[in-house]
């Protein structure tokens, strides 16, 4: 049993986006200290944070001394070096492990321990270069989408592929790395578990939630996810085998495909609080950050019981092109709730705040925050 890490004292957080920032209130909240390292400055999680440590993930003394000033060292943003990882674990406890990281942040290896844990993957191929690429694709067939095993995020470097004379095409646009190449699926839906698991085996989760993407980035979450209800029970259950496989301790979600026969397939795992899990924060009794926080300090988890159902929309730089969007109009849906990151830069594709909407009906909830977006534009 770990010793609890309790209010009063530090927790470092690894990246300073908005999970982290997300992170840092609920910390805040609860009367922790939060000290954040990244690259960057004045950064959405540096705004909360107590200290703000701008250094290289790479630069192993700061992050050493960043995990010596903390009780506990937990991510934000899964793709710091190992060395990083293991820098930090010589000076205080890293939640979830350094090894649970290495294995989601490369494709073949995340792939690699599903299969061998038996748990459904897309069909796929490992590929080292443009004669193993075609002999993939006469394996798998078109379409079907190149991605780099080290993972890009939000869709980046990705490349559907529609026929197999543009395989050199699209070896070229992946930049010749190594790569899985994956059968496109035509789903039915996507869905996301975010689920959380203590260092006691304690293991919440909050549902199957339904996300629809845009330009491969997450555009619409809605929980409860509509799918049957033997489609949402399958996938909490396989998203407790990979946490408890994995051993994690933390928030992990797993994403699925759902094919039109209600089979699941897992896309990918992320080993943090999520995207498709913001809409905790308004509807649920715990939120997936205080979670997060409860889980690498040692504490009890909390209920994950939703208060009412909800829909949440991401809001993109490209809302701001034609200048400050509309804030009011939005604040005039009395059961929106806003979400902004404090990133001054609003550039098209960049993730700068979200809505989520409330309401006793899922449906209701999709439209509502879906006028509530279209309110932003002038
Ligand atoms: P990823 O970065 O791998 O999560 O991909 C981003 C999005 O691209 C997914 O959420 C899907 O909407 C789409 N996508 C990725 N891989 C596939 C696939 N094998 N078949 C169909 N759609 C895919």
């Amino acid at each position: 049993m770990i010793q609890p890490i309790l209010p009063g004292a530090a927790l470092g957080v690894l990246g300073s986006g908005q999970l982290g920032r997300m992170f840092a209130i609920a910390a805040r909240r609860m009367g922790y200290r939060v000290h954040t390292l990244s690259p960057d400055e004045d950064t959405p999680t540096g705004q909360i944070a107590d200290l703000e440590v701008q250094a290289s993930y790479d630069d192993l003394d700061a992050v050493s001394q960043f995990a010596a000033g903390v009780s506990v060292v937990t991510f934000e943003f899964e793709n710091v070096p190992a060395a990083t990882a293991e820098a930090a674990a010589r000076c205080a406890p890293v939640r979830p492990s350094g090894s649970i990281l290495h294995i989601t942040q490369q494709r073949i290896r995340e792939k690699s321990f599903l299969t061998q844990a038996g748990l459904p993957v897309t069909p796929y191929r490992e590929v080292r270069s443009l004669d193993g690429l075609n002999r993939a694709l006469a394996d798998l067939g078109a379409p079907a989408v190149l991605k780099t095993a080290a993972f890009g995020y939000d869709g980046k470097g990705q490349f559907r592929i529609d026929a197999p004379n543009r395989a050199a095409e699209a070896w070229d646009a992946i930049g010749k790395q190594q790569a899985v190449l994956e059968a496109f699926i035509d789903f039915e839906c996507e869905i996301s578990v975010v689920a959380a698991r203590g260092e006691d085996g304690a293991f919440v989760h909050y549902g199957a939630i339904e996300n629809q993407h845009s330009r491969h980035i997450l555009d619409i979450s809605v929980a409860p996810a509509r799918v049957p209800a033997r489609v949402a029970e399958e996938a909490v259950e396989l998203a407790r085998c990979v946490l408890d496989k994995l051993g994690v301790v933390g928030v992990l979600c797993v994403e699925f495909f759902v094919t039109h026969d209600g089979s699941l397939l897992i896309n990918e795992l992320a080993p943090r609080p999520h995207n498709s899990g913001h809409l905790t924060v308004d509807a649920c009794v715990t939120s997936q950050f205080e979670q997060q926080l409860r889980a690498v300090c040692g504490l009890p988890l909390g209920s994950t019981e939703m208060h009412r159902p909800a829909a949440m929309a991401n809001l993109l730089g490209d809302l701001w092109t034609s200048g400050e969007p509309d804030w009011r109009a939005a604040c005039a849906f009395a059961d929106v709730k806003l979400h902004l990151y404090g990133k001054l830069d609003a550039r098209p594709g960049r993730k700068m705040g979200h809505l989520t909407a409330l309401n006793r009906d899922p449906d209701e909830a999709y439209r509502t925050v879906l006028a509530a977006r279209e309110s932003l534009r002038h």
